[in-house]
Order: C-alpha cells, then structure tokens, then sequence
C-alpha cells in the first residue's frame, strides 16, 4: 500500500535518545545522566512573575513576535551579554523554545536541494530539520584530538555551489565543546568568501567555564549573515516553559516571522512574562547556577579520567563526551549495558552522529551525590567488562 505520509517525513528517523530513556523508564533505582537539561527548579521570582500575569488576567495572544518589552529585553540583554545589537521592532523574534526559533530559522532560508553543513556529532534535531525543508544536511567529522570542532578548512572541504548555510553549536551539546574567537573569526572569513549564512545555535551561551562566549554575530560583517538561535530553557533552567528566541537581520526575521505566524501565532503569553522577569532580575541566579555547573563538571570529567574513560575536556554546556573506545564496545551496547547491569543512564555518542560512536553523552546537570554514586557504578562496570 503506498504510504499517506510525505516523502519528507518518512526520510527522518525518530530520536535516538528516548528509546534509552523509555527502557529506564522503566526500571528502579536508575541514575540519570542522559536528560540534557537543568535539574534546577526555575527561580521563584520568574515563576511569580508568571503566576501574576494569570492573575491579572493576561491569557491572550502577544503580538505574534512576542511582548515588545520582552524584545526590548532581550535586545539589551544580548548587547550587555554577548555585545550584540538587534532592533526589538524588526530584528528579533520570540519562539516556542530554541528548537523553534531553529525550524523556522531554516525553513525560512533553505531550498529543497540546497545543502546545509553541520559538523557533527551535534544536537539530534539539525539533520531532520534541515532533511524536512527538502534540504540537504552535509556532516563534516570532527574529533576528540581536535576538541570535537570544526575548522574553517574542514568546511572548506565540504562547500559547493549548493551550500546554502552552515550549522554551529557552541558550546556544543554533546560534546561541551566551545569555539574560541580565533577559531570564529576563521569560520567567519569562509562563510563571507562563500556568502553563506550562519546559523549559531548559541543556547548554551551562558554555560562557559574557561573562556569567554564569543558570538560570531558579533565579528565584524557577520550579523548581516547569521541567525542566533537561543533560548530561556538551560541559563535560566526553564525547560518546560518552551521560550526561545532568535536574533537575525530583519529579511531573514520578516521571513521566519511569516512562518511563525501561521504555524504558532506566538509563544505562550505566560511563559513570555515569567521570561521578561528572568531577564531583568534573573541574572544573578544564572551566574550562581553556572558556578555550580563548573565544580560538577571538575568533579565528574576528572573522575571520569581517572577511571579509565578519556574525556576531552568540555568548556561549556553541561555535557561530558568520553570515549569508550577502550572497551570494545559499541556506544549502544555500552549504553545499554551500564543502564542494565548498573542503572546508570547515558546517551549513545552515535545518535548525535558518525563522529559520536566510541563514546557517550553524560549530562552532569544532576547533584554532586548522584554525579559520584554514577562515577562508582561506572567504574565497577568498567572492572567487570575490561
Ligand atoms: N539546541 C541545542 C543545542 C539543544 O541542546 C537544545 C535542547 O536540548 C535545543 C536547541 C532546544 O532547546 P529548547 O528547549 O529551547 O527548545
């Protein structure tokens, strides 16, 4: 029987990562490293802020590029953040998490055939994304000796006359890995010889521990051509909100507004208010919970060394990548093991990519307590199999 469902949709595969989570689901006692997200609870003063917003009433649609004032507060804040300026009124648009602002950032510029490079192993969305709009994804490998990032040469081996644009993360889930202003400029020298786009996906911006986040939308003659994608759901441990938002100049957020329009009408009035608190007094919160990132990530990628597992080391984001190479297993079959034999839960470095098999992705977004029972069932494991 020939099938109802688009060519589009039947070419993208499901997420690799629930069928991990489904299986320790369903099991007692399981440790989870493989939830990418804050094991914060929102601050109070940004869920009151929200809860009197429902109070006074303010249950309607927003305009549908969300609150001007929560636009003129995220215009401020990325310039005092990230030195980067965009106009509330045409530049900036408020989306239904990070993972919005992405869809219709390329929906809004890629052509069925036109390709899209992505280095990987990268966030699981990207590929299917991009294959969705008739595109086509283009991976380019990286590796661990080179700290999981792509170099403007790498690109340059991957370029034709179809490139459209080019994907970047960082700091990077899954790998942590963070771009420094060198290397940035570098990419950003080759997407203007080439007049690509850039789509910065930068919603881990504010989780860096050893350098400062560059954005490349603030090189020079960058933000004529790139689309920053981010959101409230890591810095500001506001997941379940689903509020995002993208910067880009105004063609390029006109278009995506136009999609937008008609496919959401605008981000949730409530979560937009509890987000305009966020920004303006939520700061300091963002800074205490990336302080305690940093001592966990110490802890856990030091350990994870001393047991046996190599780790690059992550600068940002809250991910650990190690490799598993070492004990001969396939990254699913180590997964699979470790959740069975030590209900340690972890996510298959393959299902972000190529690049990913041999290692996994451990979120350490979980407390010191449960980050080292993790590290003693890991390294009893490790004992058993090696
Ligand atoms: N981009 C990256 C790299 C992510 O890791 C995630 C979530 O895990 C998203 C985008 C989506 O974020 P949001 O919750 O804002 O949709």
């Amino acid at each position: 029987m020939t099938s109802y469902l688009s060519d589009y949709v039947q070419q993208i595969k499901p997420s690799g990562i629930r069928r991990f989570f489904d299986l320790a689901a369903t099991m007692e006692g399981v440790i989870s490293l493989g939830v990418g997200e804050p094991d914060f609870v929102t601050a109070w003063n940004v869920r009151e802020a929200s809860i009197l917003s429902l109070e006074q009433g303010y249950t309607s649609y927003t305009a549908n590029a969300g609150l001007y004032s929560l636009r003129e507060e995220i215009s401020r804040y990325v310039s005092s953040r990230f030195g980067l300026t965009y106009s509330p009124d045409d530049e900036l648009i408020v989306t239904v998490g990070a993972s919005q602002a992405l869809d219709i950032a390329i929906r809004a510029i890629v052509n069925p055939s036109e390709e899209v490079i992505i280095p990987e192993p990268c966030f699981v969305a990207y590929e299917s994304l991009v294959s969705l709009t008739g595109g086509v994804p283009v991976h380019v490998h990286t590796t661990a000796d080179k700290g999981f990032k792509a170099t403007a040469e790498d690109f340059e081996a991957a370029v034709t006359e179809k490139t459209k644009a080019i994907l970047i993360c960082s700091p990077s889930n899954p790998t942590g890995s963070v771009y420094s202003k060198k290397e940035l400029h570098e990419i950003a020298e080759f997407a203007k010889k080439h007049d690509l786009i850039v789509l910065a996906d930068e919603i881990y911006a504010e989780l860096t521990y050893d350098e400062e986040f560059t954005s490349i939308a603030a090189l020079p003659g960058m933000k004529e051509r790139t689309v920053v994608i981010s959101g409230f759901s890591k810095a500001f441990a506001m997941t379940g909100w689903r509020l995002g938002f993208a910067a880009a100049p105004s063609e390029i957020r006109n278009a995506m507004l136009k999609i937008h329009q008609y496919a959401m009408m605008c981000a949730p009035a409530m979560a937009q208010y509890a987000a305009l608190e966020g920004l303006k007094n939520g700061i300091e919160d963002v800074e205490k919970m990336k302080k305690s990132y940093r001592r966990r990530r110490n802890l856990f990628v030091e350990t994870l060394n001393e047991i046996g597992l190599s780790c690059h080391h992550p600068s940002g984001a809250f991910y650990a990548f190690p490799s598993i190479k070492s004990t001969g297993m396939s990254s699913e079959q180590f997964a699979e093991e470790l959740l069975l034999q030590e209900k340690v839960a972890v996510v298959p470095g393959n299902v972000f990519g190529p690049s990913g098999e041999g290692y996994i992705r451990c979120s350490y977004a979980t407390s010191i307590e449960q980050l080292q029972e993790a590290l003693v069932r890991m390294k009893r494991f490790l004992h058993k199999t090696t």
